[in-house]
């Protein structure tokens, strides 16, 4: 399960920011993952319980944002949602582009401490 170490490098990071603050506790941490990142949120929840058991965040709130998939298509100049796979047709030419613009996103995007 990567799911693990993702959790591991994001709860490092969390860490390191408690202590550059002097944080005692980590009340809620914000992450946010893209559609197409290949992380289960349920997986990613087992993953927090594990990895901050012990620390500064044990018992915070774990927030997951997920971000809709969207390719952008060149002859239209427009951004197209999208589900899965690799290469997308876009709905208006029927064009395919590989340029994803959104949903591969796995990063940390708020942490509340005290
Ligand atoms: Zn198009």
């Amino acid at each position: 399960m990567h799911e693990v170490g993702i959790m591991e490098s994001a709860i490092d990071a969390v860490l390191r920011q408690a202590r550059t603050h002097e944080a005692r506790r980590v009340h809620r941490i914000v992450l946010r993952i893209g559609a197409l990142a290949g992380v289960e949120p349920d997986s990613l929840r087992f993953a927090f319980d594990v990895v901050t058991n012990g620390t500064l965040a044990a018992g915070a709130e774990l927030e997951i944002v997920s971000v809709p998939a969207r390719a952008h298509c060149a002859t239209c100049a427009e951004d197209f949602a999208v589900d899965s796979g690799f290469i997308y047709s876009c709905p208006r030419c029927r064009r395919l582009s590989g340029d994803i613009r959104q949903g591969r996103e796995l990063e940390l995007s708020r942490i509340e401490m005290s």
